[in-house]
């Protein structure tokens, strides 16, 4: 009898454990964002990274080995907007593309240079670089590249942390909605003059981006609809105000300003 029971609850107890391993989620819940044909699906992951899922597709943002992945999906796209290890990071790449299929990266050149003499990933995802004000559709995504770059902060004078025309923000259009990830800039003419933007993610740590006050300034002249701060701290265990000053200065703005944990979930040791 006893054995009968085991012998009938073994294939449930099996179904059970593999429900509860497909289920897991990334450690941040999900921001959701209503659009046509069904909500797209935004999650924090760390600093710069973020999952975004829509339609059935999932697109990686500058995946981060100091990030916790667990429960992350394989990429269908990745974006990375530049060089520097805080958003490319060729470990988390291989970690988070397809293995047997098709995933599209989607960076500046100067990051697809980096990319393609990694042998490893190459393969069968194709490396797609994009220029500022460039843009492509790949997974039925589009995507444009918008100007990221230090207007007067850099590492000595006569040098920008982020110099102008090499490195990228983007635009997706998903189900009519606007999303702009920023990446490392500063509140450039560019990015002052977009239009139509729903959701917005904006850098400030000092003193390779802006000041909360900077990004706030800069928010209010392109008004999107719901904004987050992201990129704010630099070393990432060393908390800071940034994120509370922006929300502050853009109290009455009728911008919807919102705090996720962008440093809550490092990578497990
Ligand atoms: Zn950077
Ligand atoms: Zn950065």
């Amino acid at each position: 009898m006893l054995m009968n029971f085991i012998l009938r609850a073994a294939p449930l107890t099996a179904f059970l454990v593999f429900s509860a391993s497909a289920a897991r989620a990334l450690p941040n819940p999900p921001e959701i964002v209503p659009a046509q044909g069904g909500p797209i699906k935004i999650t924090p992951i760390f600093h710069a990274s973020m999952q975004i899922e829509y339609g059935g597709k999932v697109i990686q943002v500058d995946p981060f080995s100091a990030g916790d992945y667990t429960g992350a999906k394989k990429a269908d796209l990745i974006l990375i907007t530049h060089t520097h290890p805080d958003h490319l990071d060729l470990k988390a790449i291989e970690g988070i593309r397809k293995q047997s299929a098709f995933t599209a990266m989607i960076m500046p050149p100067a990051a697809a240079t980096i990319v393609l003499h990694s042998i490893s990933i190459r393969g069968a995802n194709p490396v797609f670089p994009l220029n500022n004000g460039q843009s492509k559709t790949m997974a039925g995504i589009r995507v444009e590249a918008v100007p990221a770059y230090n207007i007067v902060r850099g590492p000595k004078p006569g040098q920008k942390f982020h110099p102008k025309g090499q490195f990228n923000g983007y635009i997706l259009t998903l189900g009519g909605k606007r999303i702009y990830i920023a990446g490392d800039t500063e509140a450039t003419p560019e990015m002052k003059a977009l239009k139509k933007i729903d959701v917005a993610f904006l850098p400030m740590n000092l003193p390779f981006t802006m000041t909360p006050q900077e990004a706030a300034a800069d928010a209010k002249a392109f008004k999107p609809k719901v904004v987050y701060p992201y990129h704010y701290r630099y070393p990432f265990d060393k908390a800071n105000e940034n994120p509370q000053q922006f929300q502050k200065a853009l109290v009455g703005s009728g911008i919807q300003v919102r705090l996720r944990g962008w440093y809550a979930h490092p990578a497990p040791k």
